[in-house]
C-alpha cells in the first residue's frame, strides 16, 4: 500500500507536463478571447487566482489532446510553426481603450503567401445526425455544415480569431479551422473521430465591439450552465448568479428557471446512459416486467397506383379507402390476403425502446 502515496506525486508530474510550453500570458489589462465570450466574474477570479486554474487541467483529456498535436505539428512544420500564437488586437468602444491578447493554438505559416490556423477542442460526446454506420477516424465537415452539433462558443471564438488573423495579417491568405477531438454517435454506432470544421466567416469589427460591450456591462455568466461547470463555484469563490440569456419576467420565475435547469441536466444525462444502453444491449431485455433493447419498427410503403388498381378491380369504392382504420384494414386483409404484397413493402427499422414506465 506504500505505492498509493506515490499517485498525488503522478497527479502533479502529470500536470507538470501537460502544463510544459503552455504558458499563456496577456499584457496588463488585455483580455483574452474566451474571457470576453464568457462570463465577465470569471475573468476577474482568474486574475486574482491564477494556480487553481493551473491544478485543474491536470486530468484533462483536451490538454493531452492539445500537447500530443502540437508535438506532431512541430516535427511536420518545424519553425513554421508557432504553439499559442498571440494574437493581439487594441479597439476603442465608446470612447474607451479595450486590449485583447487572443491566443491561438497552432500557427502554421503554410507557405510564404498563406497562414493556416487551428484551434483544438476536445469534447465527451457529439451526435452525427446524417450517418448511420461507424464514425470515421477523420471527418472532414463542409463549411458551415450543421450535420455534427457543435458548441456555439468554438464557432464564436473561432470568427474572432479568424478576424484577428486577417487584421495581424492584412497582406496574407488566411485559413482557419476547428479541430474537435470527440466520442462521435451516429444513428446506431459510436466511436471515436476527429471532426474538422473549416471556418468560413470572420466576425466584424462592429459585432466584435458588442461582445465587449456586454463583457464590460453586463457581468452575468453567457449559459445557464457555466456556473454548474465553475472552478470559481466548485472553490466557493463565487456562489453562481443567473446567466445573461435566461432572464424571465415572471412571478415564479425563480422557480421555473432552477426546475428547467434540473430538467436539461436530467435530460442531458439520460441521453448519455441511454447511448451506453444502447451499446451494452444487444437484443431486448426484461426490466421489472418490461421488454426494453433492440427491436424492429414495421413500416409499410403503398404502391397507391398498383393499389387503387387493385381496389377497383376487385369491385371495393377506391375512395372509402383514403384513410384505413383497424376496422378497413382488417377486411382488406382478410379479403384480399397476399394480393395486397403485391402493392406495399414492407421494411423493418432498427428501434431502441426505453420505456420504463406508464404504457409500452
Ligand atoms: S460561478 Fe457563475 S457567476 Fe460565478 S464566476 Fe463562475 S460562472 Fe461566473
Amino acid at each position: 500500500m506504500e505505492f498509493l502515496q506515490e499517485f498525488e506525486r503522478i497527479l502533479s508530474e502529470l500536470s507538470a507536463h501537460v502544463r510544459e510550453g503552455r504558458e499563456i500570458s496577456y499584457r496588463d489589462g488585455a483580455y483574452g478571447i474566451t474571457e470576453i465570450i464568457s462570463c465577465p466574474k470569471k475573468a476577474e477570479l482568474r486574475r486574482q487566482h491564477p494556480d487553481l486554474e493551473v491544478r485543474n487541467i491536470a486530468i484533462d483529456d483536451g490538454f493531452l489532446f492539445e500537447k500530443t498535436v502540437k508535438e506532431v505539428l512541430r516535427k511536420i512544420f518545424d519553425r513554421r510553426f508557432e504553439e499559442e500564437k498571440v494574437l493581439s488586437h487594441d479597439f476603442t468602444v465608446d470612447g474607451e481603450p479595450f486590449s485583447i491578447d487572443g491566443h491561438l493554438d497552432c500557427f502554421i505559416q503554410y507557405n510564404s503567401n498563406k497562414i493556416v490556423g487551428l484551434e483544438l477542442k476536445h469534447t465527451v460526446l457529439s451526435f452525427d445526425n446524417e450517418t448511420s454506420g461507424r464514425p470515421k477516424e477523420l471527418i472532414i465537415l463542409q463549411p458551415n455544415s450543421r450535420r455534427i452539433s457543435i458548441n456555439y462558443k468554438y464557432i464564436l471564438q473561432a470568427k474572432i480569431q479568424k478576424a484577428l488573423l486577417e487584421w495581424q495579417y492584412p497582406d496574407k491568405e488566411i485559413e482557419h479551422y476547428l479541430v474537435i477531438k470527440t466520442t462521435l454517435r451516429t444513428r446506431y454506432k459510436m466511436g471515436k473521430s476527429i471532426v474538422v470544421l473549416p471556418t468560413t466567416e470572420s466576425i466584424s469589427r462592429e459585432e466584435l465591439e458588442e461582445i465587449i460591450r456586454m463583457f464590460r456591462n453586463d457581468p452575468r455568466p453567457r449559459a445557464n450552465w457555466e456556473c454548474q461547470y465553475c472552478i470559481y463555484r466548485q472553490h466557493g469563490l463565487c456562489n453562481g448568479s443567473e446567466s445573461a440569456n435566461t432572464t424571465l419576467e415572471h412571478e415564479n420565475a425563480e422557480l421555473i428557471m432552477e426546475l428547467l435547469d434540473k430538467y436539461s441536466k436530467i435530460q442531458t444525462e439520460a441521453q448519455m446512459i441511454q447511448e451506453q444502453l444502447k451499446q451494452l444491449i444487444n437484443g431486448t431485455i426484461e426490466y421489472k416486467g418490461k421488454e426494453i433493447g433492440w427491436t424492429y419498427q414495421e413500416r409499410t410503403s403503398w404502391d397507391i397506383k398498383a393499389f387503387v388498381k387493385l381496389l377497383k378491380a376487385k369491385g371495393y369504392n377506391p375512395l372509402d379507402y383514403l384513410q384505413v382504420n383497424g376496422r378497413k384494414a382488417r377486411l382488406l386483409e382478410n379479403e384480399l390476403g397476399e394480393e395486397l404484397d403485391k402493392v406495399r413493402e414492407k421494411t423493418a427499422k432498427p428501434v431502441f425502446r426505453l420505456q420504463l414506465g406508464g404504457r409500452n
